[in-house]
C-alpha cells in the first residue's frame, strides 16, 4: 500500500511531468520563434523548388512539381499533434476549395515530429478527421522537409506556375497576405512566370525592421550586420552538389558550384560570381585587416570577401558565409 509521501510524490511527480510534456508541446508549436515570411519574390528572382520526395500520398495519386507545371502550388508542411499547424488548416484548406477551380493545387506535406505522427493509419484518421480533401504525403524521413530548408511547423510555401519558390511563411499568420499572392500567381501568366533576368538589376531596399522580420536572427547578423559564420559550422563549405547558389536575402543568383572550390578555409569559396554585375566589392578595414568586401549588388546585403589568393583562372577567392546564401541543386 501506497504511504501518504509516496503518493504525494506521486502526484507531483505526474504535475511535474504534465508541465514538462505541455512546455515541450508549447516549446514545438513555438519552434516557429515567430512568424516569419521571405519577401515576395518576382519570377526572376525566384528560384526552382525541389522536386518532391514521394511518401504515402493520402486523397491522391503520387503528385509531382514536374507533373504540376502551369499550376499554382501551396506546400503546407504540418504535422497532426502541432496545434500551430492545425491553427493554419481552416485557412489552408479555404484556400484549397476557392481556388481549385482555378488552378491552385495544395499539397500537404506531412513531416511528422513524434512517434505516433509516424504512424500512416493515424496520419490518415487524422486527415480524414480535419476534414483535409487535398493531397497528402507523408514526409517520416524529413526528406522534402530537408530539400525546403523548412525548419518549423507549420511552413507554407507558394510555387508559381513555372515551379519557383515564390513565398514561404513559417508559423500562423499573413493568411490574407499569402491568400493575396495565391491570387497575383493564379493570374500570372506562365511565360511570365518564366520571364528572364532584367528584373534583377533592379536594386532592393527595405528598412532594417524589415530584414530583421524576413531574415532569421543568424541570416541578419551576416547579412545586416556584416557578421561572419564560425569555420566549418556553415551549411555550404562541404557541399559538392552541383546548383547555383543564391543570395539569401534577395533571391538573386550569385555563384555557380563550377567555380566553388575546397578552400579548406571552413568557408564556401569560389573563384568568380556568375555574374560581374551581381556583386559589388568594396575596400574594409574592420578588425585592422586590409580586405574587400563583397556585397549583393541587388540588395546591399554582406556576403563575405574576396581575396586574391585564389586559383585560376582568375586568381580570386569570393571567401562567402553559407548563411548568405541560398543553394538549389540542379535539376536532374
Ligand atoms: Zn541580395
Amino acid at each position: 500500500m501506497l504511504t501518504e509521501v509516496t503518493k504525494i510524490r506521486l502526484i507531483v511527480g505526474l504535475v511535474v511531468t504534465g508541465l514538462l510534456a505541455g512546455t515541450l508541446f508549447i516549446t514545438r508549436g513555438a519552434n516557429v520563434f515567430s512568424s516569419r515570411q521571405t519577401p515576395f519574390l518576382k519570377a526572376a528572382g525566384a528560384s526552382l523548388a525541389p522536386e518532391l520526395v514521394p511518401g504515402t500520398w493520402i486523397n491522391s495519386e503520387p503528385l509531382t512539381l514536374k507533373g504540376l507545371r502551369g499550376k499554382v502550388v501551396v506546400i503546407d508542411f504540418w504535422t497532426f499533434g502541432c496545434y500551430n499547424c492545425r491553427n493554419t488548416l481552416p485557412f489552408v484548406k479555404a484556400w484549397s476549395d476557392r481556388y481549385a477551380s482555378k488552378g491552385l493545387v495544395v499539397v500537404g506535406v506531412h513531416s511528422p515530429e513524434m512517434e505516433e505522427e509516424q504512424k500512416i493509419e493515424n496520419v490518415r484518421r487524422e486527415v480524414a478527421s480535419l476534414g483535409i480533401r487535398y493531397p497528402v504525403v507523408t514526409d517520416n524521413d524529413y526528406a522534402n522537409w530537408k530539400a525546403f530548408n523548412v525548419d518549423a511547423w507549420p511552413t507554407v510555401i507558394v510555387i508559381d506556375k513555372a515551379g519557383r519558390v515564390r513565398w514561404t511563411h513559417v508559423g500562423e499568420g499573413a493568411y490574407a497576405e499569402t491568400e493575396q499572392i495565391i491570387q497575383k500567381l493564379i493570374a500570372e501568366d506562365e511565360t511570365q512566370a518564366r520571364a528572364g533576368e532584367k528584373d534583377m538589376t533592379e536594386k532592393i531596399v527595405k528598412t532594417d525592421e524589415e530584414w530583421r522580420k524576413e531574415l532569421t536572427p543568424e541570416q541578419y547578423e551576416v547579412l545586416r550586420k556584416a557578421g561572419t559564420e564560425r569555420a566549418f559550422t556553415g551549411a555550404y563549405w562541404d557541399n559538392h552538389e552541383k546548383g547555383v547558389y543564391y543570395c539569401a536575402a534577395c533571391g538573386q543568383k550569385l555563384f555557380s558550384s563550377d567555380t566553388k572550390f575546397d578552400s579548406g578555409t571552413g568557408w564556401p569559396s569560389y573563384y568568380q560570381p556568375l555574374s560581374e554585375k551581381s556583386v559589388d566589392r568594396e575596400g574594409d578595414n574592420s578588425y585592422g585587416m586590409e580586405r574587400t568586401e563583397v556585397r549583393c549588388h541587388r540588395c546591399g546585403s554582406h556576403l563575405g570577401h574576396v581575396f586574391d589568393d585564389g586559383p585560376a583562372p582568375t586568381g580570386l577567392r569570393y571567401c562567402m558565409n553559407s548563411l548568405a546564401l541560398k543553394f538549389v541543386k540542379d535539376a536532374k
